[in-house]
């Protein structure tokens, strides 16, 4: 089944060379999608750019309206979305089913929340002036995904931008198209023509959209390397950016936690999505007298579980595409030769499906590959340490700062310590926590801006001061 385009509130894209779309368990074709040309891309964003004065007159309840009966679309359609999802990702269908409830809470909370990106009154210095700040849509929003949460990051880009007045052109990842292809559709049964468009095509289409002088902002997931791309190429009209990029999130647990208690809630924020998650726990600091304790808890709860077909009764699916699980067994097998112990897992069962099994790997060096890099998958090293100040600056040690964890019973000394984390949201005695209401970002190479809370809204707006002098 080939897919299409949908431009201008209309289905195109026949006429062009297709990419296969591949399910990770099984190795076989799902479907097809047009690989757009710039020459498609431009019609996308011409069809985005002449819908946005109508779009940004409507009122804030006006707007609000769409996007509660686009939650009540996709409450109906949750099963459909569900099955795609696990097709293309991966993901078992619980998980998957997870994803759009989570999802759509966004979408309610943008729908409710929006209406207070209220602007202000300044008292002017003089008696015959007023000063008003007013918070503007930008225009036409960009957003490019990744093939991690293929409707859940979708929504995150585009429901905050329509919210505020914005139009949009998205381009999902090439390897997970068919969630977002739907929700575009489901979406234009409720939004006029041109107002949310959407193009299918491999990293070419994206590059093909960041410099596009008539997109105001750029709203990108995804690598660090193509994060630093499309920075560079928003400079032509000098774009506002939103860049959610790579974590290698470090977490550090003192000697007083309760190893049976944290273990379970270690395990399943390391291993969301089978680790494919951009603020998963990625690198595990431990105290040496409680280091062996966790290292045989999380390896009993690793060898508990399932890996398989998501659309079978497992715990967990394959990793979503052949790079990816490249990636995961080569730094395993690095790992391996270093002398690192591995506790459960290291290598892949023979094909097909890229599946890789859960691994736990203590007794590992700091710079091996592993610890150094984001594996992006389902691996996790266990590190020792005997020094809390030089956990610290090891769990620092990275150019990656999107978020980090202290866990203990003494909430207030793993506070201190965790606001000493170098990253955009650290937690205390939790990990990977993303909610509507808290802005999520990443410091140093993670990224630029937040998403969610009044601070991520504010990013899809321009500040407009009107100074009014009475006649
Ligand atoms: P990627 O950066 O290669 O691709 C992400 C998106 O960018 C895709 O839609 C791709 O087509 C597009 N793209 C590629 N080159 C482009 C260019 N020059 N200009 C514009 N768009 C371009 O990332 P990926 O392959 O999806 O995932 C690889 C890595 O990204 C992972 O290993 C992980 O490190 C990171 N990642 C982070 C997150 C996060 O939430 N922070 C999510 C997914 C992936």
């Amino acid at each position: 089944m080939k897919k299409l385009n949908y431009i201008n509130g209309d289905w195109v894209g026949e006429e062009f060379e297709s990419i296969d779309v591949v399910n990770p368990a099984t190795g076989k074709v799902i479907g097809q999608i047009p690989n757009a040309t710039s020459e498609h891309t431009n019609l996308a964003i011409e069809a985005a750019h002449k819908a946005f004065p109508e779009w940004s007159k409507k009122t804030s309840l006006e707007r609000a309206a769409y996007l509660k009966k686009l939650h009540a679309l996709i409450v109906l359609n949750k099963e459909e979305l569900a099955r795609t999802i696990t097709l293309e990702m991966g993901k078992p269908l619980q998980e998957a089913k997870g994803e759009i409830d989570y999802a759509n809470s966004f979408i309610e909370w943008f729908a409710e929340e929006s209406k207070r990106i209220y602007g202000e009154t300044i008292p002017a210095s003089a008696t015959d002036k007023r000063i008003l700040v007013l918070k503007q849509p930008v225009g036409v929003v960009g957003a490019i995904t990744p093939w991690n949460f293929p409707l859940m990051i979708a929504i995150w880009h585009t429901m905050p931008a329509l919210r505020s007045g914005n139009t949009v052109l998205i381009k999902p990842s090439e390897f997970t198209p068919l969630t977002t292809l739907r929700a575009a559709e489901i979406i234009n049964e409720i939004v006029p023509a041109g107002v949310f468009n959407i193009v299918t095509g491999d990293g070419s289409i994206g590059a093909a959209i960041s410099p596009h002088p008539d997109i105001n902002k750029m709203v990108f997931t995804g690598s660090t390397p193509t994060g630093k791309k499309i920075m560079q190429s928003c400079s032509g009209n000098l774009k506002r950016v939103t860049l959610e990029l790579g974590g290698n999130d470090a977490a550090i647990v003192l000697p007083d936690t309760n190893v049976q208690e944290a273990a379970p809630k270690i395990f399943a924020t390391a291993l969301m999505n089978n680790g494919q998650t951009c603020a998963a726990l990625k690198r595990l600091y431990v105290h040496e007298d409680i280091y062996d304790d966790m290292c045989q808890a999380l390896a009993a709860i690793a060898s508990s579980v399932t890996t398989g077909d998501g659309s079978g009764e497992v715990d967990f699916g394959p990793i979503q595409n052949k790079p990816q699980f490249d990636k995961v067994t080569k730094l395993a097998e690095e790992a391996k030769a270093s002398g690192a112990r591995f506790l459960t897992g290291g290598e892949a069962p023979a094909g097909p499906g890229y599946f890789f099994p859960v691994t736990i790997v203590a007794d590992i060096a700091d710079d091996t590959r592993l610890v150094q890099e984001e594996p992006f998958g389902p691996i996790l090293p266990i590190l020792k340490f005997t020094d809390v100040e030089d956990a610290l600056q090891r769990a620092n040690d990275s150019n990656n700062g999107l978020g980090g964890s202290v866990w203990s019973s003494d909430v207030e000394r793993a506070t201190q310590l965790a606001s000493r984390l170098e990253c955009g949201t650290a937690w205390v005695n939790a990990h990977a926590m993303i909610q509507p209401d808290a802005p999520f970002g990443g410091v140093k190479e993670s990224g630029i801006g937040v998403e969610f809370g009044r601070y991520g809204l504010e990013e899809y707006t321009s500040i407009q001061t009107l100074q009014i002098t009475k006649g």
